[in-house]
């Protein structure tokens, strides 16, 4: 009978368990940690800074060059799923940041080591558009960082996406 070899490695299984599932405990432990870390793998390193008064949510990505993953950009829906459901942030208040970041290329003529890219994430029905807030490698960026430039920009696009809604509506 073939159920009572394991579908992975032939040995002969002896646990009830094992039999029904046509898979002995070591195998079945290496299974589970490759899935474990295959999830991991879908998730970049971040961390999470909120701006309190003005419901603003901050995803900084974290770069390191020595575990390469799946970049924030490509990952962002499921991160900020992680965030609402680990922080209990509501997505309709909530406005969320992206913190993008690497190693740029050093062509450029931002001195910088690394880029940092601030984009505004917009969540609609199924849909995720960015906006420009603010990037070091941007020749045309006058501004000078800070927290405070974030919640201006947002608020001003904000308005915009609000006109916008209007116009189209007549
Ligand atoms: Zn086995």
């Amino acid at each position: 009978m073939n159920k009572s070899t394991c579908r992975i490695c032939g040995r002969e299984l002896t646990n009830e368990t094992s039999v029904d599932l046509a898979i002995g405990p070591v195998c079945r432990a290496k299974k589970l940690k490759e899935a474990e870390q295959a999830d991991r793998n879908q998730r970049p390193l971040y961390s999470v800074e909120f701006i309190e008064d003005y419901d603003i949510c901050l995803i900084h990505e974290t770069y390191d060059p020595d575990e390469p993953r799946i970049s924030l950009t490509n990952s962002i829906e499921f991160v900020i799923n992680d965030i609402v459901k680990q922080h209990g942030v509501c997505t309709n208040r909530y406005t969320f940041i992206q913190h993008s970041t690497g190693r740029r290329n050093p062509t450029f003529f931002c001195k910088d080591e690394f880029y940092h890219e601030y984009d505004l994430v917009i969540v609609d029905e199924a849909r995720i558009r960015w906006r420009y807030l603010w990037h070091n490698e941007n020749e045309q960026e006058q501004a000078e960082f800070s927290n405070d430039l974030l919640v201006e920009r947002v608020a001003k696009i904000k308005l915009d996406l609000q006109l916008d809604q209007i116009k189209n509506q007549k």
